[in-house]
């Protein structure tokens, strides 16, 4: 079996186009490099809504589990 190393974390840069971040040795950003504008654009808004969805779920499951508190807390004292 390869032993495969686990590679070091790696220094990122953000990048001025898109404010995302590549690896620091990249040369060009690996996420807008290959875009122009317009895509840029879109890519962007895709990414917003990524994190906006994440963002959501993570409410989401916080609710749940508050949820779950209350119904355990109600059982207890109940009990
Ligand atoms: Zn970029």
């Amino acid at each position: 079996m390869r032993y495969i190393p686990v590679p070091p974390p790696t220094e990122v840069k953000t990048c001025s186009r898109c404010s995302l971040q590549s690896p620091a040795d990249a040369e060009q950003c690996i996420h807008c490099a290959q875009l122009s504008d317009r895509e840029l654009h879109q890519y962007l808004q895709q990414h917003q809504r990524r994190l906006r969805a994440g963002a959501n779920l993570g409410r989401y499951f916080a609710l749940v589990a508050a949820v779950i508190l209350v119904l355990m807390a109600m059982l207890l004292l109940k009990g």
